[in-house]
């Protein structure tokens, strides 16, 4: 379940710039005046800065659970990015608004797997005989590609739930198709046993696939994170070398090969857990988005926790979310001309829904 968040940042202590000063001292008012008209969801990438005003912090799947649950908001304001606010969207259902503070926040991943180019690959796998396919997208894409697997029999996962429906849809069809992480469908297809001949690509450019067509039991297409395709096997060595006995744990958007060398690999909530549960003195080399790394280091000073390559950035879309941007948007509320309303089309959110409900039923 989501962590629900103390207000950290309601003094922001004395070396504060005025400037920002003032704006948590806006978003504790604003905050306040609205109540529980306004549910703030916060996911774990976010900054300090802005994580500390969340009602709720998670992943992606436990916030989209929290917006399919939490009937009372008026407003569910997602700090995080387009994709997230949408799928919020299409749980919240009818007389409640999703709003995404910036709305330039996107992902570069979703981005990688247009619907069309999308329909293309399912077509000409269709004509070369390669179905029956299941297709499985992560629920980093767009709410059409949720639409598209709802319509064809599929569903969306989440990197906590990604084996579980991986394992549902080869146990409905002849092969899946896995988008638009190729990290996390390969990654999650080695963890069930598929061996690397079981798994071809679709590079989405060519329109070809590559690898044993015959052979391949999951297609995954050529999509991936910028951030978490940063780590690679010499940051495993390092961080052994750094630190002697030290756990590595990694997000299985990571490349198979760093996955192969860590101790284990999870979703943002199971990397949390593993922290949580560790006892003191320990120490972690954590390959996923440097604040929740950060964080985690903040939060359990009794071990020792450091990310697996430092110099990889945290996430540019995610950084995008500020306290400037999210107090504009209460704001906005609070003045009745909401603003940054992300809304998906009915037909849409209703064939994304029996993809999401898939889902929900299998994990
Ligand atoms: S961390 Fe990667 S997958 Fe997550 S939003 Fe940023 S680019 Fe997309």
């Amino acid at each position: 379940m989501p962590q629900i968040c103390p207000k950290l940042l309601a003094d922001p202590g004395p070396a504060a710039e005025p400037f920002a000063r003032e704006t948590i001292r806006r978003l504790g008012q604003v905050r306040a005046q609205l109540g529980r008209r306004a549910l703030i969801l916060g996911h774990h990438y976010m900054s300090d800065a802005v994580i500390g005003w969340a009602d709720a912090v998670g992943d992606s799947l436990a916030l989209s659970r929290l917006a399919a649950t939490q009937k009372e908001a008026e407003f569910i304001v997602f700090c995080g990015v387009h994709f997230m606010a949408e799928t919020a969207d299409i749980l919240a259902g009818q007389g409640r608004r999703v709003i995404l503070p910036d709305g330039g926040a996107g992902c570069p991943m979703a981005d990688m797997a247009a619907p069309e180019q999308v329909e293309q690959c399912w077509q000409e796998l269709a004509r070369l005989g390669h179905g029956p396919i299941i297709p499985i997208t992560y629920v980093n894409s767009s709410a059409r590609l949720k639409a598209f697997c709802g319509r064809h029999g599929g569903a969306v996962c989440t990197s906590s739930n990604a084996r579980a429906v991986l394992a549902w849809a080869l146990g409905q069809g002849r092969r899946a198709l896995f988008f638009p992480d190729q990290h996390l469908g390969r990654n999650t297809a080695l963890a069930l046993g598929l061996t690397p001949r079981e798994i071809a690509m679709w590079r989405r450019d060519a329109a070809v696939l590559e690898g044993e067509a015959a052979q391949a039991r999951v297609i995954v297409w050529d999509g991936f994170c910028p951030v978490h395709v940063e780590f690679g096997p010499a940051d495993v060595a390092r961080a052994r070398a750094r630190q002697a006995g030290v756990k590595v744990v990694v997000h299985p958007e990571c490349p198979s090969q760093v996955v192969a060398l860590a101790d284990d690999s999870g979703s943002t909530e199971k990397i949390i857990g593993l922290v949580e549960a560790a006892p003191a003195g320990s120490a972690w080399a954590i390959g996923t988005e440097i604040n929740l790394v950060r964080r985690l280091a903040a939060r359990f000073a009794d071990k020792t926790i450091f990310s697996l390559n430092e110099s990889v950035a945290g996430c540019p879309d995610m950084a995008k979310i500020s306290p400037t941007n999210l107090l504009a948007s209460l704001e906005a509320i609070l003045d009745g001309k909401p603003r940054g309303v992300v809304g998906v089309d009915e037909a849409t959110a209703r064939q994304a829904a029996v993809a999401l409900e898939r889902m929900f039923a299998v994990s």
